[in-house]
Formats: structure tokens, C-alpha cells, sequence
């Protein structure tokens, strides 16, 4: 490194100082927190008997979801991954399609359009969000593709392009109006694979209700977590049925009878995740509250920072703040692995940004359109710890062995 990288290096690590203190022992990236009745419900569920694929607390999921997302459809799924395929299913989409996916996301969202027998084809993204960008999607499809009877073809290949996925990348709400109308001028089903937005706004509403049907995951190390799980959610009472059908065996009910009229999936959530969830769901303001406290003290320390920058919520959101992110300046994208080693001998656990899709080996082939926007940001983005328990650090005299002993 040269003076100036190892005065922006210890620049860096000096604000993490200032919110984390010098921790003695790892601070894991986010961890999940169990203060509430998670105990009492997944106790419950055990004297009663009812821990598998039914049960109170199943519904009850289902329900206080659908008041969260504002959307009166939800079924819960065993993953967020499984959630994502069946809404793909949904929005109709067939094995040879197209469907649009930023290429800067989590592999699942890449591997539920593969297991569809779908065609992923990779976007870019915008700086602010890190969701898609819009108008250089526009650009691409004016140029690369052709509606034809209400249908978008792919002018090289001729396969429909179905659908649009769209991410809240670490909580952070895309553009949905502006997504929703590229969507619509296209003839494009928008999905909304909202796996990290449980809790963030958009306008002032909740992120999922602008896809014809969303995904949320509940995985260990997101907001809310069930131990592992997903729920699909949708205004359509039709798509609803259709979602529970499917992720239930497409059994048909009957008092006593084993009759199954497609091939479905076992994607149901068991009643003993359902009942930590339920546990988690009723202190989510309250993670919230301090998760965003958290953002407020890291955007503090970061704005004296020379060469890296806090990511903040883009204009008009409100963000969960799932995952904390600092984005490095051109000239240190160079030295982000000689910073990722320093953060984490310094216990604040900190991770790049995922490997972009299309340069994964079994997507390397895939349709795409010009990505530099987000390789960019893949060479620049960290993530640093983001578990709600840090917003109480600055009460506890050592940060290290504060919080729960999950770490
Ligand atoms: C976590 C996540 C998923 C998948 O959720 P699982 O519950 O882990 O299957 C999908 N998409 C994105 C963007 C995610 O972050």
C-alpha cells in the first residue's frame, strides 16, 4: 500500500473503532436475537405435538405477514429460495424464457430461474440502491429485443423474455415505480425478490407489493429468522391458492385422500419455525429501532473518512438496514482484500460483496447486458457487522463479550 491507502486503511478502521470499540473476540456480520417469547412458542409446539407442516402457528405467520407486507396473501415456504421458484412458477414462466435478473444478488435468486428450466439473463445496477438500473435496462431492451403481440422476444434467440426480477440489495428498496413502468412498458412480470427487505419502505410503503408476487426469506442471518424458511406473498387471491397448492404436494383436499393433481413440492414451512417467527415478528420495531441506530452511529463515523463512504438508504426509502455497507473509492478497489484481512484480524467480521453471477462457472455462459456498473461496486463494497445488539454496545464496557452468546 502506498502512505496514502495505509492512512485511508487506518482511517477506516479507526470509525469501526469508534462504533465497535476493540472487541477481544470476533463480532459476528449479523446475528440473530431471540429477547421475546421465542422460547415459550417453540415450547409450546413441542408439548403440544404440533412441530411439522401444520399448526397455529403456521397461519398465524402467514397472517401477521400479510399485515406487515400489506398484502393479503401470504404463504409461508421452507426457504426463501423455494419462495422465489414458486413465484417464478407463478408469474408463468416457462423452461426456454428469459427472465431478467440483476446479475449483483445472491445466488438464489440466479438458481430459482435455472430450476424453472428458465434462461437467467444478467443486468446492471444503479450506484444508490445497488438495485437494477432502469434506464440502462430500457436502453438494452430497445436495442436487443422486440415486442411482438404483446410479448418481448429476444432478437438474437427469439425466446420470450417473461418476467423481471427485482432485489432490495441489503435492504435497500429499488426504484419500484420506475421498475414497475419499465415493467408494464415491456410486457414484463415483475417479481420482487424481497428475501432482505422484511421492515424497509418504499414511499412510505412496505417493499413486496409492487411484483405481481414476492419472495422474503427467513434465514438464519437475516432480520427476521425461523431458523431456516420463506413466504410468498401476493394481492392476488388466485396466485395465493395457487402458491399453497403448489408448495403443499398439489394436494387435493379431501377428508382422507391421497389425491395430487400436478407435480408439486414439499416447500411447507414446519409449525416449530413458524412459531420463532411469529416470536420474531413481534419484535421487529424494536430491531428495527436499534438497527437503524446502529446505521446512524456507522454513517457518523464514516463522514470524515477519506477514500470510503457509508451506503445509505436511497432517497425516498426507509431502509432496514439488514446489512451495513461501505463502498471504497476507486483507488483503493485494489486493496479491498488487504482491508477485508485487516477488518477481520481486528474481530469486525466483514465480507465482500457476492460473486457476481455471471461470473460464477455455471452462469459464465448466460445472455447479459453491459455490467460494469456492478463489477465496479463488486470490487468496492464491504460489509460490516450489523446485528441489532451492536446499537447497545456504547452501555456495555467491553464489546467483545457483550450480547448474546450466539456469536
Ligand atoms: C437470502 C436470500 C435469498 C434466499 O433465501 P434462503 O432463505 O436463504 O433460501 C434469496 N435472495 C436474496 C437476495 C437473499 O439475500
Amino acid at each position: 500500500m502506498t502512505a496514502s491507502t495505509d492512512a485511508s486503511k487506518a482511517e477506516i478502521l479507526g470509525a469501526l473503532g469508534r462504533v465497535l470499540g476493540a472487541p477481544q473476540k470476533m463480532i459476528p456480520l449479523h446475528e440473530p436475537e431471540f429477547r421475546g417469547n421465542e422460547l415459550a412458542y417453540v415450547s409450546d409446539c413441542i408439548e403440544t405435538g404440533w412441530v411439522s407442516s401444520v399448526g397455529a402457528f403456521v397461519t398465524r405467520l402467514e397472517k401477521d405477514l400479510g399485515t406487515l407486507f400489506d398484502r393479503p396473501h401470504a404463504v409461508a415456504t421452507s426457504t426463501g429460495t423455494a419462495a422465489l421458484h414458486v413465484c417464478l412458477l407463478l408469474a408463468g414462466v416457462e423452461p426456454g424464457d428469459h427472465v431478467l435478473l440483476p446479475t449483483l444478488t445472491f445466488v438464489a435468486t440466479a438458481n430459482a430461474v435455472s430450476y424453472t428450466g428458465a434462461v437467467p439473463h444478467f443486468v446492471d445496477a444503479e450506484p444508490h440502491s445497488l438495485g437494477v438500473d432502469a434506464s440502462k435496462l430500457r436502453e438494452h431492451l430497445r436495442e436487443t429485443a422486440r415486442i411482438e403481440n404483446g410479448r418481448l422476444l429476444d432478437r438474437a434467440t427469439g425466446a420470450r423474455i417473461r418476467a423481471l426480477v427485482v432485489t432490495h440489495i441489503f435492504g435497500h428498496p429499488a426504484d419500484l415505480d420506475v421498475l414497475a413502468e419499465l415493467a408494464r412498458e415491456f410486457h414484463l412480470v415483475l417479481v420482487e425478490d424481497a428475501a432482505e427487505s422484511i421492515g424497509s419502505l418504499y414511499r412510505g410503503e412496505p417493499t413486496g407489493r409492487h411484483g405481481l408476487v414476492s419472495a422474503v426469506s427467513f434465514n438464519g442471518n437475516k432480520v427476521v429468522t425461523t431458523g431456516g424458511g420463506g413466504a410468498i406473498l401476493t394481492g392476488s387471491k388466485e396466485l395465493g391458492e395457487r402458491a399453497k397448492h403448489l408448495t403443499t404436494t398439489a394436494r387435493v383436499p379431501h377428508r382422507w385422500g391421497y389425491m395430487h393433481d400436478e407435480v408439486g413440492f414439499n416447500y411447507r414451512l414446519p409449525n416449530l419455525n413458524a412459531a420463532l417467527g411469529c416470536a420474531q415478528l413481534e419484535r421487529l420495531d424494536d430491531m428495527l429501532r436499534r438497527k437503524r441506530e446502529l446505521s446512524a452511529s456507522y454513517r457518523a463515523a464514516f463522514a470524515t473518512v477519506e477514500g470510503a463512504s457509508f451506503l445509505e438508504e436511497p432517497a425516498n426509502t426507509t431502509s432496514n438496514y439488514w446489512l451495513n455497507a461501505i463502498v471504497l473509492d476507486e483507488e483503493l478497489a485494489a486493496h479491498r482484500d488487504e482491508l477485508l484481512d485487516a477488518l477481520n484480524a481486528a474481530h469486525y467480521m466483514s465480507r465482500p460483496l457476492w460473486t457476481s453471477m455471471h461470473r460464477l462457472p455455471m452462469f459464465e455462459g448466460c445472455p447479459r447486458m453491459d455490467v460494469s456498473v456492478a463489477e465496479s461496486l463488486e470490487a468496492r463494497v464491504i460489509n460490516i457487522p450489523s446485528s441489532p445488539r451492536l446499537a447497545d454496545l456504547s452501555d456495555t464496557a467491553d464489546p467483545g463479550s457483550g450480547g448474546a452468546p450466539t456469536a
